[in-house]
């Protein structure tokens, strides 16, 4: 089993499988999109199951694919299957912004992926399209039904909640009502913003605020008054059996008799960092043990050079680099969808 030097037990690699994505959310990726990293630079499949083994060998044995939009990556399906075969992975799972599950739902269940997380932002067509610079609501939601007719278990839907943005968090209650979807709200995380934004030209996200994040309580609040103003009632706590099993650190409520829950994740409001269970790997083959921090080991080149011990060593002093908080950190030098949210 993976520790890190502080004890913690690791065994979650959250793998960005490439940098791109079709839609443009306001808060995640400057307008103009970032600089594409050249295919020459993005670890291809092979080399991504390489890792994956190696750090299967040391019990990081839960597997994320992310991005990016992992469904944009060509690869994706050989992937899975190529990772389904390593000794020591036990599940996979992916996060997309669904508008491409219609498509991709069932061969990716055939594939032998297990969990899929769908990141939405709001349900109101209008809202959605500015959200995400264009993209069209009617194919996020045809996602969500994909993946529930594929026989996915648990769905998640992941919401992203920044006050300037005024969403309606009503209708994302009412959608656990009748379905088993399971609605995480997040709080809006300073990544890829940065205070000095001049002396690194590289990052042109300013936008964060603390004034945009909505603490989870104050989410959970206007969600039971969303229930009681409805007639459902207010939020009860989710016992272990009713709340989807998670690799995270979400709180799960449910109203009364709705086969959903709703959940919060609360990274700024009240840090989880102790439990922290996670490595990453970025597109181009960074080793990152923190979201908010720019320390990275180049596992690339080793990888590329057939060279596992380095690997090995590169896995160990990640785990040993691991930051113990991530405290009041704000901005780091990549993009979330460079680094794989
Ligand atoms: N394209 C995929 C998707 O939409 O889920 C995977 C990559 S996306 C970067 C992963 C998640 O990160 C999305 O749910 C997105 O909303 C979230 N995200 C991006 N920037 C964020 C931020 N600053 N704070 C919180 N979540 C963020």
């Amino acid at each position: 089993m993976a520790k890190d030097a502080l004890g913690r037990r690791v065994d979650y690699l959250r793998i960005s499988v490439t940098d791109r994505c079709n839609l443009r959310c306001v808060y995640c990726m400057p307008a103009e999109g970032v600089v594409w990293r050249p295919h020459a630079e993005i670890l291809n499949s092979e080399e991504i199951a390489h890792f994956a083994a190696l750090a299967a060998e040391e019990g990081i044995g839960r597997i994320r694919l992310t991005g990016g939009e992992p469904l944009v990556r060509g690869s994706i399906l050989d992937l899975i299957r190529r990772l389904r075969e390593i000794r020591g992975i036990e599940a996979i799972a992916l996060t997309t912004n669904g508008t491409l599950l219609p498509k991709f739902a069932l061969a990716l269940r055939g594939a032998g992926l297990q969990r899929v997380n769908i990141s939405l932002d709001s349900l109101d067509a209008e809202e959605y399209a500015r959200i995400t610079r264009g993209g069209n609501l009617g194919h996020a939601l045809a996602g969500i039904d994909a993946a529930l007719d594929a026989g996915f278990d648990p769905v998640k839907v992941n919401v992203v909640v920044v006050r300037s943005l005024g969403q309606n968090l009503g209708g994302f209650a009412r959608m656990t009502l009748d379905r088993p979807l399971h609605v995480r709200f997040i709080e809006f995380m300073p990544v890829g913003v940065i205070p000095e934004a001049d002396e690194h030209p590289s990052c042109s996200v300013t936008s964060w605020s603390r004034d945009d994040v909505v603490p989870a309580d104050e989410i959970l609040a206007t969600i039971a008054a969303w229930g009681v103003g409805k007639g459902v009632g207010g939020l009860l706590p989710a016992t272990a059996g009713e709340a989807p099993g998670g690799w995270g650190p979400a709180r799960y409520y449910r109203f009364a008799d709705a086969p959903g829950t709703i959940g919060v994740i609360s990274p700024l409001s009240e840090h989880f960092c102790a439990e922290c269970s996670r490595l990453r790997l970025t597109a181009d083959g960074r080793l990152r043990p923190c979201l908010f921090s720019d320390l990275e080991f180049d596992v690339r080149d080793p990888l590329r050079a057939g060279d596992d011990e380095r690997v090995r060593a590169l896995i160990a002093e990640a785990l040993r680099q691991k930051p113990e908080s991530h405290a009041e950190r704000i901005g780091t030098m990549r993009h979330m969808s460079q680094i794989g949210g």
